[in-house]
């Protein structure tokens, strides 16, 4: 055949008929036949009603003769028109197989020339073992476990060549009823009628059921699941085979009456084929063929000469008619299919964010997140509540709240419980225990659903944290403390007279302000407690890959947090030394004012306890009114010099100083702990582990580091080329149902 004689009939096939619609379908099997339901041809049957001979009649493919091989698992067999013959043999993994089994199997690929029914049985037989199931020379797998008889994987088969039509059959496993001993199993039935089912749901799938013609139609088990997947029974067409089987008149007839239409119900009709028996192993297709025309031909058969439905001819006619009427009806349908799919996909990559192969995309990934993540931090600081969803319902996340909530217990608990013993006269509220300030705190963060630091959910604050309740309550002395000053006075008493000396103060002080020490690391633990909480929840929400967040937290952050949050308590404890250790000293005129009013108070309350009340006349210009006071006699008045210079006086004074020192004192520190050691250093300082994880933090990352927490891991890597694969298939697909390509 010369070339140009051959183009010619390559162009004049390509304008017969409805080529290019079936070429447009075919193309979006390629780019999409396993996503997306296309219009196509199944052929389904009971096991040997001739499925793959009508398939053979349909696309001029031949299966090898010992073709119990083939009904293991769907065979697509595509026609395509190209100027070289040629048959491409693959394999199109089932959806839900792992990825490394999808990978395997797409390394199955054959090419070949020439068809002999030699290689053809080669072919078969390794495509079985591709798909990991029985064959003729394996039955069981490398660990000695019985290998399946049924695959779901779709063994593809391409039929290339200038004679060819374009052209798609789908061949099911045929169903059956009784399982073989050694070959299938009770197993076996179910799942190849539930894979029929599945090939026959779509309402985009021709159904081409095959049924001998020597039984009734009205018996057949796949003309009802037929109805059940196709209920209105508009894409179902039955074809009936071996008519030459059916010898009795009585079938003839019933097989004659479904032909012209007089029996049955299907919308489509009833076909009836003759192809090769058994007997006919030696016969080529066209052989088979001609044996059929004359066949029919003949009586009670050629009573059917006029109905268009005897002969593979007129079915395949027929066939490719109604796919192409399918197809038309649905390419509206489709496209709106396509273009949602493709929109689906590409958010979906969107969601995955860029790729990751290389440093820059690695550091502008993890800067994204670290920027997200100050985000939430500066938001969470300044109770800028609005600027984040996620605050709506994660009060614990709404940092600076809590932390003000913890900043107010500390300060009341350092009024009602921070002294040893309660000063006299004094008005604060009464001591809680320390169980108590502990249950409230809890109990606070239980509703904003902050872990407690005694379920075990951080373990990585265990150590700085370790828990120091026991001691608190060790330390409650009790006892007056007029007693215990006196007690000191007696003790360390010098030679001076009615004076004591300035370190008595010093020694006073600390034996009354021990149990800061203790209060005060409890809280700075629920602030670390509270902040560590915030980071776990903020990086959980700022950086969604998981293997990416515990390889930045266990391999960078966690270390730096836990330095910073011990450097927060060795802070706390520097101030308390400062405030404990060190001589007293203030320059606030509160501790004046304070010891005045109190030294005076106690002169008032003397002259009141000597004196006796009376009430005086008072008269100013010319109105004259009545005032109460207290009057000293000049014997009440030296009692009164001598009352104020006895030890017990300077004992009171010492307690007064130690008092007015105490209260100055214990608000300095309480402020100085929350503007330093919580305001600073857990919060806003820079050194803060709020602050850790930052944009100079990734910038400062190395080449290494940078791969080993933000290299995509293999999985992610495929499911992006997946999806972009996935994403330029569903594009080109659009276009030929736009008809552009
Ligand atoms: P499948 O199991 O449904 O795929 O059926 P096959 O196409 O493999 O056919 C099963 C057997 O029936 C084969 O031996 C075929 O040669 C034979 N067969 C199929 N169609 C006819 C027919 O029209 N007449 C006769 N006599 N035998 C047929
Ligand atoms: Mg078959």
């Amino acid at each position: 055949m010369g070339s140009i004689e051959e183009s010619t009939m390559f162009e004049e096939k390509s304008s017969f008929g409805n080529l290019s619609i079936l070429t447009k379908v075919d193309k979006l099997r390629e780019l999409i036949g396993t996503k997306v339901a296309l219009p196509q041809l199944v052929v389904v049957g009971d096991q040997s009603s001739g499925k793959s001979s009508v398939l053979e009649g349909l696309t001029h493919f031949g299966f090898p003769r010992d073709a119990e091989l083939c009904t293991r698992y769907a065979t697509q067999i595509t026609c395509r028109r190209e100027k070289e013959d040629s048959i491409n043999v693959s394999i199109i993994p089932h959806n839900d197989a792992s990825s490394s089994e999808q990978a395997r199997i797409k390394k199955f690929h054959h090419s070949l020339k020439a068809i002999t029914p030699e290689n053809l049985a080669q072919l078969f037989t390794e495509a079985n073992e591709a798909m990991g199931i029985k064959s003729s020379t394996k039955t069981t797998s490398p660990n000695g476990t019985a290998l399946p008889a049924f695959s779901e994987h779709i063994l593809k088969i391409e039929k290339l060549g200038p004679e060819e039509d374009h052209f798609t059959v789908i061949d099911v496993p045929g169903i059956f009823r009784k399982e073989t001993e050694g070959i299938t199993t009770e197993a076996d039935i179910e799942l190849v009628r539930n894979m029929v089912k599945n090939y026959m749901k779509d309402r985009r799938t021709i159904i081409l059921a095959i049924m001998p013609s020597n039984v009734d139609p009205a018996t057949q088990e796949i003309l009802k699941l037929a109805k059940e997947a196709d209920p209105s029974m508009t894409r179902t067409m039955a074809v009936l085979t071996k008519p030459d089987l059916a010898i009795e008149r009585v079938m003839q007839q019933i097989a004659i009456d479904h032909v012209i239409g007089r029996r049955g119900d299907l919308l489509l009709g009833y076909y009836i084929v003759k192809n090769r028996g058994p007997d006919d192993a030696h016969k080529t297709l066209r052989q088979g063929q001609a044996d059929e025309k004359k066949f029919f031909s003949q009586a009670p058969w050629s009573s059917l000469r006029n109905t268009e439905r005897a002969g593979m001819e007129a079915l395949k006619k027929r066939v490719r008619e109604l796919l192409v009427e399918l197809i038309k009806k649905e390419f509206p349908k489709l496209k709106a299919d396509v273009a949602r799919e493709l929109s689906a996909l590409r958010s979906e990559l969107n969601k995955m964010g860029p790729s990751r192969a290389h440093q820059h995309t690695q550091r502008a990934y993890l800067n994204k997140i670290s920027e997200a993540f100050q985000a939430l931090v500066r938001d969470s600081l300044n109770a800028y509540y609005t600027g984040n969803k996620i605050f709506d319902d994660r009060h614990d996340l709404r940092l600076i709240t809590r932390i003000v909530e913890v900043n107010e217990i500390y300060s009341d608990t350092m009024l009602t419980n921070g002294h040893t013993r309660p000063f006299s006269s004094d008005s604060i509220p009464e001591e809680k225990s320390i169980a108590e300030v502990r249950t409230a705190v809890v109990n606070a963060d239980r509703t904003h659903m902050i872990p407690s630091p005694d379920d075990g959910t951080y373990p990585e604050l265990e150590e700085i944290l370790d828990d120091s309740l026991e001691e608190i309550e060790e330390i409650s002395a009790e006892g007056d403390i007029m007693d215990y000053i006196a007690g000191v006075y007696r003790d360390s008493r010098g030679q001076d007279l009615g004076t004591f000396g300035g370190a008595l103060v010093s020694t006073m002080f600390k034996e009354q302000s021990k149990k800061w020490r203790y209060i005060t690391l409890d809280y700075v633990k629920r602030v670390i407690w509270t902040v560590h909480h915030f980071i776990v929840e903020a990086i959980k929400e700022t950086c969604p890959d998981k293997r990416v967040r515990d390889e930045l937290w266990n391999g960078y952050l966690l270390e730096e947090l836990q330095d910073a949050y011990r450097q927060a308590i060795n802070h706390m404890m520097l101030l308390l030394e400062i405030e404990q250790e060190g001589p007293p000293l203030t320059l606030n005129h509160y501790f004046n004012e304070a010891l005045q009013r109190a030294q005076s108070g106690r002169l008032v309350a003397a002259i009141r306890e000597l004196g006796a009340e009376r009430a005086f006349s008072v008269t100013e210009g010319n109105k004259t009114h009545v005032e109460k006071g207290v009057f000293l006699n000049d014997a009440q008045m030296n009692n009164l010099s001598f009352n104020m210079a006895n030890s017990e006086h300077v004992q009171e004074y010492m307690h007064d100083i130690l008092k007015s020192y105490y209260k100055v004192s214990r608000k300095r520190f309480v402020d100085v702990v929350c503007q330093q050691v919580v305001n600073f250093r857990l919060l806003q300082g820079k050194c803060s582990p709020l602050k850790i994880f930052n944009t100079e933090m990734v910038l400062d990352l190395t080449e290494e580091q940078l791969d080993a927490i933000a290299a995509e891991d293999i999985p992610v890597k495929r499911r992006r080329e997946k999806l972009g694969q996935d994403i330029a298939n569903f594009q080109e697909a659009l276009k030929v149902l736009k008809g552009s390509a």
